[in-house]
């Protein structure tokens, strides 16, 4: 995204050193993430939109497709191999060799409308993840994001979809002010006031998020882990802490294992803050873990 910026490399430096460090590294079977082809990606994304980007996409120096979000000359690869590896985890998971899976992946993917670039997204991951499942035969998936700032890309492409349901926190009013009007009656949104912690997400998972995905059955769950509602995270107001992402994954395991056959794959979004950041996503890998 440019120099001396949040979405950076760093991150996913963050999230692996804290995982050897808290010694759970050593229980994790790790994958490289294959690049999406363009059958996968077009599930989600106009072909248009694809060939935009891959247009878009500079030999060297850095290309704006927003204000907010840009490319360099990896970016286009990386982006690929992360939708790509939402779709390994999620045929991992299918075929029973794992049961739950989290893509350590940038750039996030949760903005990413079907034709547009937004806020760091390209391609939207998680969408691309759920797509695969249902074309390879899942007829109900559910989608659960809690990071701080709203799916609008996940929403946007699967409203009024009715195998799919998505529920999920974000701070509201904030980037990218949207979900306050769910676009379909599968959406399940509960916007958050700055300042809001622990108890006001597990009310809103409590009261709202969790019943959805238990009305929902789904045969596969997928999380839009963004770890941005974190209280040390700079680029929010919320005030999360990693025993609340450890809290929302066990509730999260044991929806999956009444209707899922345990099948959940995460795929990292935001969470800037790094030592957070680190911190929050061992919480979350050490529940789907189940230890
Ligand atoms: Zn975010």
């Amino acid at each position: 995204m440019g120099p001396h910026h949040p979405e950076c490399a760093g991150r996913l430096d963050a999230i692996a050193d804290r995982l050897i460090a808290s010694g759970l590294d050593g229980y994790l079977r790790h994958h490289d993430a294959p690049a999406a082809t363009h059958k996968q990606l077009e599930r989600v994304h106009a072909p248009e939109y694809i060939a935009a980007i891959e247009a878009a996409s500079p030999e060297e120096g850095i290309c704006y497709l927003d204000p907010d979000t840009a490319m360099n000359a990896h970016s286009l690869t990386a982006a690929r191999h992360a939708a790509g590896a939402v779709v390994l985890a999620t045929d991992l998971v299918m075929r029973g060799e794992c049961d739950t899976a989290f893509c350590a992946v940038r750039p996030p993917g949760h903005h990413a409308e079907r034709a547009r670039a937004m806020g760091f997204c390209l391609f939207n991951n998680v969408a691309v993840g759920v797509a695969h499942a249902l074309a390879s035969g899942v007829e109900r998936a559910a989608v659960i994001d809690f990071d701080v700032h709203h799916g609008n890309g996940t929403e946007a492409i699967f409203a009024g979809d009715e195998r799919v349901i998505m529920v999920g926190t974000f701070e509201y009013p904030l980037y990218p002010y949207t979900g306050v009007d769910p676009l379909g009656p599968n959406m399940f949104n509960v916007p958050l006031g700055a300042g809001s912690g622990g108890e006001e997400f597990r009310a809103a998972m409590t009261n709202v998020c969790l019943p959805a995905l238990e009305a929902h059955q789904p045969e596969i769950v997928f999380i839009s882990a963004g770890f941005d509602a974190h209280r040390e995270d700079p680029l929010a107001n919320l005030q999360f802490t990693e025993a609340d992402y450890a809290w929302v994954t066990g509730e999260l395991l044991d929806i999956a294992q009444r209707h899922a056959g345990g099948r959940i794959v995460s795929s990292l979004e935001g969470g800037y803050a790094l030592s957070a950041l680190g911190r929050s996503a061992t919480e979350h890998v050490r529940a789907l873990a189940g230890l």
